[in-house]
């Protein structure tokens, strides 16, 4: 049986194990848990060498610079993009009119705001905090952004080098395969990971709170399914493919991405499945995918358009013009810096709705449904990054269209 078969399995079994277990499937979480822990232990190493290997593999600078100057504005571009979309969802559906935000306030299962009110950094902390002052302390906190800037330093140094660091280049592309290898043998516990955390989000999750958000969550799901198509309408315009290839293959790194509700977490299975299954070329995605995973996520712009709609009319707080203008600027910037994790983007949603003067108590609420929301973003957002990838890789002639449009991979 194939590894996405499996996976399917372990998904229904999970929303079953959850029905019938109910609370008690929290216990089956540590299945989840293992998994991605597992994966957690390779993430590091692989981002560093395949990013590495993805540069000093490129044949010279200007080809680094020019695939990353595309790959960066194009990411800039959908996040933006995907923002409006969000925007517009919130403007054409209401989900927030008639939602009585201090009855649910009340409740007590709602999380407390005290819990997610860390500010986010100012746009000065965030630069500065680019830099990785030590790169091994970057590494040891996962700090993603910190970690590609170190790789990409190093990689332009390596090629500047040229032919004496040709031993170097060897190795790194050693390493990488190494780490490939790695997450390929974990990769297989993922039937296994997955129903451990759909069981336990089935099981636990309040249905209370989901029955008085459902409109939001019905929204969010619309606008979500419609960037979905847009993804494919890019690979359609931009790269003259059809997008039905990219959309069947691309079920299995959705699945992971559906279930850990993690885009750090689903970036070695993305790239993967991009590079055995879709024909994309190992040099371009080992570059752009990490660098994706970063800074492009595409369902959370759209996530915090929603919600800050939602906001502001389930408080009957009209906005003006110059709101919605900054609410594309933070929901942008809050996409881009919101870690690929569980919640990741919550704490940029107090900036987003502080920037234009609304309370940002009722986040809270949202916490109650979040797990579920996070899961739809999530994939979005991992497929985002996958579809802007094959599309620079077309454009750079790195596509293996055999193996693209191949059916039985
Ligand atoms: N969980 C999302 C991701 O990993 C980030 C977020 O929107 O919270 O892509």
């Amino acid at each position: 049986m194939k590894l996405w078969q499996q996976v399917l399995i372990g998904l229904i079994l999970g929303v079953v194990a959850g029905i019938v277990l109910g609370e008690k499937a929290a216990d089956l979480k540590i299945f989840g848990t293992i998994f991605i822990s597992l994966i957690k232990m390779v993430i590091v190493p692989l981002i560093f060498f395949a990013l590495l290997s993805g540069i000093t593999s490129m044949h010279g600078q200007g080809n680094f610079t020019r695939v990353g100057l595309k790959g960066f504005s194009a990411y800039i571009l959908t996040a933006i993009f995907a923002v409006l979309i969000g925007l517009s969802a919130g403007i054409l559906f209401h989900p927030g009119t008639g939602v009585d935000l201090h009855s649910i306030l009340s409740s007590s299962d709602v999380a407390q705001p005290a819990a997610i009110a860390k500010a986010p950094p100012t746009v000065t902390e965030f630069l500065l905090n680019l830099i990785p002052v030590n790169p091994l302390n970057s590494m040891v906190n996962d700090n993603f952004l910190q970690i590609i800037v170190f790789s990409i330093f190093t990689g332009i140094t390596i090629n500047l080098i040229g032919d004496k660091a040709k031993p170097l280049k060897d190795v790194i592309y050693s390493a990488s395969q190494m780490a490939f290898k790695m997450i390929e043998l974990i990769i297989r516990l993922a039937p296994l990971g997955v129903f451990g955390y759909i069981s336990w989000v089935v099981g636990t999750q309040g249905l209370e709170i989901l029955e008085s958000l459902a409109k939001l969550i019905v929204v969010v799901l619309a606008a979500c399914s419609f960037q979905y198509l847009v993804f494919g309408l890019m690979i359609l315009i931009f790269a003259r493919l059809s997008p039905l290839p990219f959309y069947r293959k691309i079920l299995f790194t959705q699945s992971i991405a559906f279930a850990t509700s993690s885009s750090k977490a689903t970036l070695s299975t993305a790239m993967t499945q991009l590079q055995e299954r879709l024909g994309v070329s190992k040099t371009n995605s080992n570059f752009l995918m990490p660098l994706g995973v970063c800074i492009n996520m595409d369902g959370t712009a759209i996530y915090l358009g929603i919600c800050a709609l939602f906001f502001a009319q389930a408080y009957g707080i009209d906005l003006t013009t110059q709101n919605y203008m900054m609410l594309v600027l933070t929901c942008t910037l809050g996409s881009i810096g919101a870690a690929g994790i569980p919640s990741g983007s919550i704490i940029f949603m107090s900036m987003v709705l502080s920037s234009v003067g609304l309370p940002i108590e009722g986040i809270g609420i949202i916490l109650g449904v979040d797990r579920v929301l996070d899961m739809v973003r999530t994939t979005v957002n991992i497929t985002g990054d996958s579809a802007i990838t094959l599309i620079v890789d077309k454009s750079e002639g790195g596509l293996d269209e055999k193996l693209y449009y191949q059916k039985d991979v």
